[in-house]
Formats: C-alpha cells, sequence, structure tokens
C-alpha cells in the first residue's frame, strides 16, 4: 500500500532577527537565505524547498515584519511579507526564548488575519539558561492564540527542529509535486550571487553600516568551469562609499574573497567577482530602483 503524497506551502514569519532564514537553511540542509544579527537582513519572499517520498514542503521565508519605519523599502517589506501569507496551508510565526515583543504582537495579528493552521516556534532555546523559563512563555502564548502547536526550538544548532519536521505532514493537503523532486529554491543564480554578496556586506560592516546598501548584478557569465560577474553596491552617500571601500580597498577586497569562496563552494567552480560602490541618493525610497533590483514583486 502506498501512502497518499502531501504538497503544500508554509510560510515563516516573524520580526526581524528571530531566525527565520537560519531556519530554513537548516531546514534545506543548504545555504538559501542569508542571515546576519541585522534586520533587513532577508528582504525577498524566498522559497526553500523539501521533498522526501511522503511530502514536499514549500516553505517560504519572508522579510521580517516591522513596525515604524515609514520607507518606502519597509512599507515594501511588509507588504512581501504580509502576501506571502496568502494562500500558504500552515504559517510559522516565530518568536524567542525572549518573549513577546510589540513587533511580536503585530507579527500574530498579520497571520491570525488570514485564518491558515498557526503553528507557534519559539526560537533561539539554546540561550536559555533554565529550561524552566519556557513552560510560562508557552502558557502564556497558548493564551494569545489557539496554536495548533507550540514548539520551542533552536534553528541553529538543530535541537528539536525533527519535531517541527514530524508535525507538519499533517497540515499538508494530498497533492502531487508541485516543484520537481531535486529543486530546493525558486530562486536563480543571480539571486544567489547577490544575496551572498550583500551577507558579506552585512557582515563585514559592523555597526557603520548604512542598512541602504543595495547589491545589482550586471552582468552575468555562467560557463562550465568558470562564473564571471560584475556588481554594483549601491549606497546612498559619499561618506558611505568610503567606509564599504575601506583603507586603501581593504574592506571591499575581504568582502569580495568571502563572497567569491562561498559561491565557488555553492556553485561547485571557479568564481570571478568584481564590484563597483555607486552612489545613489534615497534609493531605499525609489520605486523605480526598487523595481529595477528586484524588491518589487510584480503583481
Ligand atoms: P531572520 O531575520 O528572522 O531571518 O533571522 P536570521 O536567520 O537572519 O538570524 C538572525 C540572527 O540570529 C543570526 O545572527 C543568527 O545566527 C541568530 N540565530 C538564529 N537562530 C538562532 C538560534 O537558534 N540560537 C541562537 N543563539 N541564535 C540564532
Ligand atoms: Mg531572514
Amino acid at each position: 500500500m502506498t501512502k497518499t503524497f502531501r504538497a503544500g506551502f508554509i510560510a515563516i514569519l516573524g520580526r526581524p532577527n528571530v531566525g527565520k532564514s537560519t531556519l530554513l537553511n537548516r531546514i534545506i540542509g543548504k545555504k538559501i537565505s542569508i542571515t546576519s544579527p541585522k534586520p533587513q537582513t532577508t528582504r525577498h519572499r524566498l522559497l526553500g524547498i523539501s521533498t522526501t517520498e511522503e511530502y514536499q514542503m514549500i516553505f517560504v521565508d519572508t522579510p521580517g515584519v516591522h513596525l515604524g519605519s515609514k520607507r518606502y523599502i519597509n512599507q515594501v517589506m511588509n507588504k512581501t511579507a504580509a502576501n506571502a501569507l496568502m494562500g500558504v496551508d500552515v504559517t510559522l510565526l516565530m518568536i524567542t526564548s525572549e518573549g513577546w515583543k510589540e513587533e511580536d504582537r503585530y507579527a500574530l495579528k498579520l497571520a491570525q488575519q488570514d485564518n491558515t493552521n498557526l503553528i507557534l516556534l519559539i526560537n533561539k532555546i539554546d540561550k536559555l539558561k533554565n529550561k524552566n523559563q519556557l513552560l510560562p512563555l508557552i502558557e502564556s502564548s497558548s493564551l494569545l492564540h489557539d496554536f495548533k502547536a507550540i514548539i520551542p526550538l533552536s534553528a541553529s544548532d538543530g535541537n528539536n527542529v525533527q519535531t517541527l519536521m514530524d508535525v507538519l505532514p499533517e497540515y499538508l493537503p494530498e497533492s502531487p509535486l508541485l516543484f520537481p523532486e531535486g529543486q530546493t529554491t525558486d530562486k536563480g543564480a543571480r539571486f544567489i550571487i547577490s544575496e551572498t554578496i550583500r551577507e558579506k556586506l552585512f557582515r563585514q560592516l559592523h555597526n557603520e553600516i548604512p542598512y541602504a546598501l543595495a547589491v545589482e548584478i550586471q552582468q552575468l557569465e555562467m560557463a562550465e568551469s568558470l562564473i564571471r560577474v560584475d556588481a554594483i553596491v549601491w549606497v546612498e552617500k559619499d561618506s558611505q562609499k568610503g567606509i564599504i571601500i575601506g583603507k586603501k580597498g581593504e574592506k571591499l577586497r575581504t568582502v569580495g574573497t568571502l563572497a567569491r569562496e562561498e559561491l565557488e563552494s555553492y556553485f561547485e567552480r571557479k568564481v570571478f567577482l568584481q564590484l563597483w560602490v555607486k552612489v545613489r541618493e534615497n534609493w531605499s525610497d525609489d520605486a523605480v530602483m526598487l523595481r529595477s533590483i528586484g524588491y518589487i514583486e510584480e503583481e
């Protein structure tokens, strides 16, 4: 007797920095979504696909929902997150073991609008000194909404992620494969490359960092043994350009090297990467620019 095959969409929602992308990468077993301690690391809706003999789970990673910023890019990201919830079979609302913050409640409100199966994930339990602190948090959470399940876990060390994977299939509808078996993401090389560069910039630039930076792939040649990339790093001010380039170009070189190494291992071939830094005032408020670098989804 063969079991019925199930397939469906699972959104991961939460404020910035709770660990959504880290969880997605752990489940897929491959780094498809960039992560960093900074908000705005994930700017796009991104699919991560996990396929077994019995099911296909299509996870939707979302930019964190945030309150309080009027910048156009933040509005676009909140809309991307809200859109990602439409039509999914399960929503995973993620908070951390620190407890409920204002933005967590806002994310819960968004999730409740769509009336899907809602599961609460309490991430970063590795940070708890005393695991007894979890019980009151689980209890108070269950008063906020009738969650299908409340699962404490650690996305970074993998603790209890399997519990989530065991619970999920129950909520997926009977369905044939929705994506080919071997596919792990909906994004192509261009996306992976620009996102990898952006992650290295975010990670190298500590606190001086202009959140207002974007990476645009100018030229991409993919050959069997070599990938050639020309990319522009857009910033908003001359002073930011200086910070990114660094003394004698050192910072930009480091970013380039780290990105190249990671891309070579991802694509399993040599990568030749050239980075340019350019200034464009207020790009993060500019709809034309946001569209051209792919932050606005085509309707
Ligand atoms: P996102 O904005 O929700 O996608 O969050 P990220 O996945 O980018 O992670 C934000 C930060 O939290 C990164 O520095 C991660 O390494 C860290 N992080 C994610 N999951 C865990 C976890 O389970 N435990 C700990 N200690 N840190 C985590
Ligand atoms: Mg993210």
